[in-house]
Parts: structure tokens; C-alpha cells; sequence
């Protein structure tokens, strides 16, 4: 089908999240923004909404025979997801609690996957103009056209590493449990607020690693085929076999993510 061409894909994709990236700009600051509890500490803006139909309303336009699963549409169960083609995960907005705070670091993450595996990862970050994609038969990840590559460090107690609180405050645990150790061995750890965007900075070597322990695909899809571009690793928090339906992950440059396992694990 037409998605096959992945370069040409990508090229007809990319203004279309350049374009949703001004939408999202002309909501920011806004004092209409709107809120709607999604639950817990979990919530939505106009914003979100909007740029999730605007997505999906241009690539339904430009690729009709595709599928899509976005943080705004998903329905409860999506597992059987894995097994199809051509699906567009999506996140219009990653970093919701920053923006409707006026941080102007949020993100735009879109992916295309096939049968659970991502072939192109955007992350757009308008404001911070700050655009990465990957792509699967290319042997780079780039941000902004140039090529990025991951961190050499290799040691853990100069290592700068980012992580983030879950909204489902029982897997919040994981994280309070896992930072005593980290904390103790590494230089610096911080909490964006933007798990795409947080990622994709381990891809450019500013962060060596990064762990979360309740994410959604869209929240990784695209920035974990652009660390792998990078020359990063990525592994679940217990060291075994990551995909974008796994709600932890480890993603590090490679040379810190054994010594960044032990820790969390210990
Ligand atoms: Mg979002």
C-alpha cells in the first residue's frame, strides 16, 4: 500500500505535525484553556483535542487505509494493535501538565508502525523548535537535519539521567523505590515532563539515560525508534525484551544501562 515508501511518507508527514505544532502554539498561554479531569492527576486541555482530530483528520487524508491509535481516541483495550499495519500512534501533546503551566517544553510525538515495530518516529517540540525523526531503513536519527548520536559516557557517577512520575500513583512507588540507589551513584537526575521529548535528549547525548514505569505507546513510540537510530538501548526495568505496549522502560546510551539496571533493580 501507499505507506510503503517510507521516505516519501515521511516527507508528506512532516508538515502535517509542523502545522498541528501551530495549532498547539496558538492554544498556549491561553486563559480559555479547558479542562477535563481524565481522572486521577490525569487530565486533558482543548489543546489536546484539538491537535489529536487535526492529526488524524490530515493523515486519514493523506494515507486513507490507515489505523490509528492516539492518547485522545484509544480505546481501553488496544493489544491487538500490535499485530496490524500501518497504525499512527499518536501523543498531540506530551508534557500536558507543562503546558497548561505556561513550560513551554511539551512535545508532539507521532509514530507509523507496523505489527508493533515503529519504521518512522517524529517528535516535534514547537516552541523549543526542536524537530527529531527516525527512520527504520536509515541508519541516523536527526534532529533539526542533523544527525544525533548518544552520549559516551560510560560512567555511572557522572551520569545525567531523567525520569517522571506516572499518573497511576501505584506505579509511582517504582519510582520513589528506584531513586534512593540512583541517587546515590549518579551526578544529576531530573523530571521534565515530557517522556518523548525526554527520550529523544538521550538520542542527542545531553542525557545518558532515562526510566519511566507507566507509559503508553504514544507516549514512546517515536522517540525510542530515534534513540535506537542513536546508538542507544532499551530495555524493560527488570532487563528484558522492550516494546511500545510495555508500560516501563530503561532507554540509555548503551554504556551506563547495566549499571543503571543494578541500580534500579537493587
Ligand atoms: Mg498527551
Amino acid at each position: 500500500m501507499n505507506l510503503q515508501n517510507l521516505t516519501s511518507t515521511r516527507e508528506k508527514t512532516i508538515p502535517v505535525i509542523q502545522k498541528a505544532g501551530e495549532i498547539l502554539c496558538s492554544y498556549f498561554g491561553s486563559n480559555v484553556l479547558i479542562s477535563t479531569s481524565k481522572g486521577g492527576v490525569d487530565f486533558v486541555t482543548q489543546a489536546d483535542i484539538e491537535v489529536d482530530r487535526f492529526l488524524v483528520q490530515e493523515l486519514t487524508k493523506l494515507f486513507p487505509e490507515s489505523t490509528f491509535l492516539t492518547e485522545e481516541t484509544a480505546p481501553d483495550s488496544y493489544d491487538d494493535l500490535q499485530h496490524e499495519d500501518d497504525v499512527w500512534v499518536i501523543d498531540p501533546l506530551d508534557g500536558t501538565t507543562n503546558f497548561s503551566r505556561q513550560r513551554e517544553h511539551f512535545a508532539i510525538a507521532v509514530a507509523l508502525v507496523q505489527r508493533g515495530e515503529a519504521e518512522l518516529g517524529f517528535v516535534y517540540l514547537p516552541l523549543e523548535n526542536k524537530f527529531y525523526w527516525a527512520q527504520k531503513d536509515h541508519d541516523t536519527a536527526v534532529l533539526n537535519d542533523r544527525q544525533i548520536v548518544v552520549s559516551s559516557n560510560s560512567d555511572i557517577g557522572t551520569a545525567v539521567i531523567a525520569t517522571d512520575w506516572p499518573w497511576d500513583m501505584a506505579k509511582r512507588n517504582i519510582i520513589i523505590s528506584a531513586l534512593g540507589p540512583v541517587m546515590q551513584s549518579v551526578r544529576a537526575c531530573s523530571m521534565l515532563g515530557s517522556a518523548a521529548s525526554d527520550v529523544a535528549t538521550v538520542a542527542t547525548g545531553i542525557l545518558d539515560g532515562y526510566f519511566h514505569s507507566g507509559l503508553k505507546p504514544w507516549d514512546i513510540a517515536a522517540s525510542a525508534l530515534i534513540l535506537q537510530k542513536a546508538g542507544g538501548s532499551i530495555t524493560r526495568l527488570d532487563g528484558t525484551a522492550w516494546n511500545m505496549f510495555c508500560p516501563d522502560i530503561l532507554a540509555t546510551n548503551g554504556k551506563i544501562h547495566k549499571q543503571l539496571l543494578e541500580l534500579i533493580r537493587s
